[in-house]
């Protein structure tokens, strides 16, 4: 390689390689193989943590036997780097390799004995072989598999006995509240899920009167895509998307994916509509 001050000079970029605004360029960092202005070299470069160590030349300095200098400092830095970074992976294929060639070693000599054994065909002496082939099976991981927390719940009630004083514990999941969306809805009954961000909201309104409401779940908030005019009890998903409705008469609505119109799906009037459940056979 030849470098020279000319040639350098001549390759150097009109602008800061780093803020790409002052023309002013000053520096060269070997290591990042760009080109600084004064400012970007002393207030950034050399203040970051991870480029403080890095060789600096000024390009006033520039010239051929300086640079290569340089470039041979940072080359062997880096290889010494590398060096390091490899011989710690090397360490630990070594043991993994040797932990293998252990445990294939204990299982040939578990299938030589089993070998030997069956040989024999002596009922006595298969069995107490079986007996001695756990020691032999090499170790492996097993997961843990998490356990349910623990959880207090308290007792809002005071003045009730025993341990309803304090509350109780339970074995319960590990719930936690990841995301909150605010609605005007008071009393939600029911959220029925399209896909991720929409949904069906079934809300309470007081004296048995319902609403019915698609929302959209945007940022924090819920946005009402549809207000839909029907008395609804209950509703589920068929595994159609579509909805079916109980309304509390003797008819089952459905409640199509393209949202447009209602109609009755089934009916058993003289018998009320209230709860619903599709089943996994879509009974
Ligand atoms: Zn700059
Ligand atoms: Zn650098």
């Amino acid at each position: 390689m030849a470098f020279s001050q000319s040639t350098e000079k001549a390759q150097a970029p009109a602008m800061c390689q780093f803020c790409e605004e002052s023309p002013e360029i000053k520096w060269k960092c070997v290591n990042c193989d760009l080109f600084l202005c004064k400012l970007c070299c002393s207030k950034i470069h050399s203040k970051s943590k991870a480029s403080m160590e890095h060789e600096i030349i000024n390009l006033k300095d520039i010239d051929t036997e300086n640079l290569a200098k340089t470039m041979r400092k940072v080359d062997l830095q880096n290889l010494q780097y590398l060096d390091a970074k490899w011989k710690l992976s090397e360490n630990i294929i070594k043991i993994e390799l040797s932990a293998l060639k252990q445990n294939g070693d204990e299982l040939e000599i578990r299938k030589n004995n089993l070998y030997q054994v069956l040989q024999t065909k002596q009922v006595t002496d298969i069995f107490s072989t079986t007996q001695t082939l756990d020691k032999s099976i090499p170790k492996y991981s097993v997961k843990q598999i998490k356990q349910c927390e623990t959880k207090f719940i308290p007792n809002t009630r005071q003045l009730k006995m025993g341990s309803n004083i304090l509350g109780d514990l339970y074995s319960v999941p590990d719930f936690e509240v990841i995301k909150k969306y605010q609605s005007n809805n008071k009393n939600v009954k029911h959220i029925l899920f399209c896909d991720d961000s929409t949904a069906f909201i079934l809300s309470n309104h007081g004296n048995a009167s319902h609403k019915l409401q698609k929302v959209k779940f945007e940022n924090d908030n819920t946005k009402v895509e549809r207000d839909i005019d029907i008395i609804v009890n209950d509703m589920e998903k068929t595994h159609d998307g579509e909805i079916l409705v109980s309304s509390g008469e003797g008819d089952i609505k459905l409640y199509t994916k393209d949202g447009t119109f209602l109609k009755t799906f089934m009916t058993f009037t003289p018998l009320k509509t209230l709860g619903l459940h599709v089943t996994n056979n879509i009974r």
